[in-house]
């Protein structure tokens, strides 16, 4: 027999991120009664899980929600964490969101036509749920980890916040995306030496043709791509973050790295007897980023010409291929006392432990179709590539909120 619910809403999304929040101005613009329940506060992830030095690398104009946009002095920097919580906060004021923080969802299972949501304080019965708790709820570690000597302090970016707060001594940083490259860079320059472990990556300039690689991406319509144009879909969705970081001009590409010193090694492929092991073939990876990175120029070469806006911006440019070491280091041993620090930058994952519906994948992925649950009646916002290339980005929630919400609330009407 089932236990009585405390409460009953129409609609029920998870999580106050921006993602969330997003749901929860379309569900009000269309007139539809909802909870918004956040475990923490809103836009607690900017709050716990970011390092002290972040800044976004989307560029100020970009931090755009429905309904609120950037207005102030610097529309090309680049927003510090506090400034993106504040954002964030002032969405969730504007668009009176409905939000009950501190209330963490622990179960979400179907009950009849609907769903029943258990929180800490109660439960709720519902008829439609907005998955929106994020991306990026747990760093992802690989299981080599277990094989590191004790001797060596291991962090994931959650952990971090300042170079400060490591031990003295060189520091591996593994994994060359957005968050790798940012962190290499700044224990590189506390004093530790850094070793890069460098796989599969995104290189890309701060800058092209005189404008923030960004503008390129969405002005060339590369961000607005959707998710059913996307030949390889899969892959789209586990691209890693492109190396960029948000200081106005900067490159940070290996490139740059190296020219701080940093020490460029391959794919971390193995711990074994005290000794990291690193794949060889650096130069093939470098050159397949660097190749995917002069198409995607051309392809902003093309929309220039194409779209008669070539005038309006600088030359063409083309950048130094990735050096690679003349022989790059194939081990490290982990016991000698050289590497006192070993920081994961190997991505982050979602975490679905609380949804009690069989949606999730072997690889821990909710399955969907443009933010559309296999669960009649549930949703996702915030996942990558969700409708388009842009859909993780604050500036990509928009777009696909609304359509989400049109979906769910022609669902609504079919079941009314
Ligand atoms: C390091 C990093 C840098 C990034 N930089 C940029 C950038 O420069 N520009 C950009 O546009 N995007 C950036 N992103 C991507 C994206 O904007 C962020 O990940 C953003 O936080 C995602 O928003 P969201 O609302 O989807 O998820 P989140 O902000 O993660 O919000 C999800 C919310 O759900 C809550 N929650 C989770 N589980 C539960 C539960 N069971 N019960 C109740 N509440 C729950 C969480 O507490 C959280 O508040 C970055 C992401 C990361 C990780």
């Amino acid at each position: 027999m089932s236990v009585p619910a405390t409460e009953r809403v129409t609609a029920v999304v998870i999580g106050a991120g921006h993602a969330g929040l997003a749901a929860s101005h379309f569900l009000t613009a269309k007139s539809v009664d909802h909870v918004v329940l956040e475990r923490g506060e809103v836009a607690n992830s900017w709050r716990r899980e970011r390092w002290d030095s972040l800044r976004l690398l989307t560029p100020n104009w970009q931090s755009r929600l429905p309904g609120l946009r950037y207005e102030g002095p610097d529309p090309d920097g680049y927003m510090t964490v506090p400034e993106v919580t504040e954002f964030i906060e002032r969405f969730a004021k504007v668009s009176r969101a409905p939000v009950r923080t501190g209330e963490d969802v622990s179960s979400v299972r179907r009950d009849g036509d609907g769903y029943r949501v258990t929180t800490g304080r109660g439960e709720i019965a519902c008829r439609v749920v907005v998955i929106a708790t994020g991306a990026c709820n747990r760093p992802t570690v690989p299981a080599l980890a277990d094989a590191v000597p004790a001797s060596v302090r291991q962090l994931t970016p959650f952990g971090y916040r300042e170079p400060a707060g490591l031990p003295d001594g060189g520091v591996l940083v593994v994994g060359a995306s957005a968050t790798g490259v940012q962190l290499a860079a700044e224990i590189q320059r506390s004093g530790r030496p850094v070793t890069l472990a460098t796989g599969e990556h995104v290189r890309l300039p701060r800058t092209y043709r005189g404008r923030d690689v960004l503008w390129w991406m969405d002005a060339a319509g590369v961000w607005d791509q959707r998710y059913d144009e996307i030949d390889d879909l899969t892959r789209a969705r586990r691209l890693p973050s492109p190396q960029l970081v948000g200081v106005p001009g900067t490159t940070l590409d290996l490139n740059a790295l190296s020219a701080l010193g940093v020490e460029l090694v391959g794919r971390l492929a193995a711990v074994r007897d005290g000794r990291a092991l690193f794949s060889g073939g650096l130069r093939n990876v470098f050159s397949l980023a660097d190749l995917k990175m002069n198409r995607l120029l051309g392809t902003f070469d093309d929309w220039a010409r194409t779209s008669g806006g070539d005038a309006e911006v600088g030359t063409a440019e083309r950048y130094e291929p990735t050096r690679a070491p003349e022989t790059a280091r194939l081990q490290l041993d982990l016991r000698d006392g050289r590497i006192a620090t070993i920081v994961w930058a190997t991505g982050f994952r979602p975490d679905y432990q609380w949804l009690d519906v069989p949606v999730v994948d072997a690889k821990g992925q909710l399955i969907h179709e443009g933010g559309v649950v296999g669960g009649p009646g549930l949703y996702a916002l915030g996942l990558p590539v969700l409708r388009r290339r842009k859909s993780t980005f604050i500036y990509g929630i928009e777009d696909d909120a609304r359509e989400v919400i049109d979906h769910l609330v022609k669902y609504l009407g079919m079941r009314n």
